[in-house]
């Protein structure tokens, strides 16, 4: 069923654990992840980012009313959500759609500027009832701008989130939730990461809002239990699940090339690698030991 973002992020709190949010970029994927909740009898979080649609992929207009539909028709509590957006009238496209809440991502901005737009996003989010998430500290890996060009950055230390302005700006512009760096990276570590807890837990203490955390994939499973323990309700999820898909393809072309030519046949191996890939995600965020 559909629910607000903010009803499984309190309950997330409230439990002390963590709720997956996996972004769909494909109709097997957006299957794949349902089932997957449904498996584990546990809420999510399905969203969508803009970088799906600026690199092609889909657009918000096409699969948002399909998350939407798949939101409401699930077997356990599903809320969908617009994720690292960068200007209002798309963040307005995705609550139009009905979209139960939204992130502003003004983290490749100058911070005050960051702040104004964030500022302004949350007013939005005002209006129609949602949570509002945004992100300071510059997350390695890629991260879109408005000029739709993808910047590209690595896991540097002075690029971590400073915990004393995220306080001032969680002040100053009233977000629900924040997106943090302290060593997590978007794509594939090209080493395991080595995440600073006692950063995130500054973060956590200066801020008291639950926190998210972009690029889960790769992740030791004990740095999941960490994480949660610190404060990360929002767990954004995607790489693996997506290279399981891709394996699973790669795969069966390996071993029987003949058998899979049917496109039908591919989208079910996907689908079917995408559930038991995010099973076992949703399984540790929410039993974090
Ligand atoms: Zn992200």
């Amino acid at each position: 069923m559909l629910v607000s973002t903010r009803e499984l992020i309190d309950n997330a709190v409230k439990r002390n654990i963590g709720v997956g949010a996996f972004n769909v970029t494909t109709l097997s994927m957006l299957q794949g992840i349902i089932e997957a909740a449904e498996d584990v009898g546990e809420g999510i979080i399905i969203e969508f980012a803009t970088s799906h649609e600026t690199r092609g992929i889909i657009t918000l207009e096409e699969i948002g009313p399909v998350m939407m539909q798949y939101a409401r028709r699930a077997k356990v509590p599903v809320a969908v959500h617009l994720d690292h957006g960068v200007e209002l009238d798309y963040l307005k496209k995705a609550l139009d759609i009905g979209f139960t809440s939204i992130m502003y991502d003004g983290s490749w901005l100058p911070y005050e500027e960051n702040v104004a737009n964030t500022i302004k996003a949350v007013e939005l989010g005002r209006q129609y009832g949602v949570m509002v998430e945004g992100e300071i500290g510059k997350m390695a890996g890629g991260t879109l701008t408005n000029e739709k060009k993808m910047e590209i950055r690595d896991v540097r230390r002075e690029n971590f989130t400073n915990p004393d302005q995220a306080g001032d700006f969680v002040r100053r512009t009233g977000v629900d939730m924040l997106a943090c760096s302290f060593g997590n990276a978007h794509g594939i570590y090209k080493e395991p990461p080595v995440l600073d807890i006692e950063l995130l837990q500054e973060i956590q203490e200066k801020t008291q809002i639950p926190l998210v955390m972009h690029g889960s994939s790769g992740i030791n499973e004990e740095d999941y239990a960490r994480v949660i323990r610190s404060g990360i309700r929002k767990i954004n999820y995607y790489t693996y699940a997506s290279l399981a898909a891709s394996n699973a393809v790669r795969n069966a072309f390996a071993s029987d090339p003949d058998k899979f030519w049917k496109v039908h046949e591919l989208a079910v191996l996907m689908r079917e690698a995408v559930r038991e890939k995010v099973k076992r995600a949703i399984t540790l965020f929410s039993n974090p030991q």
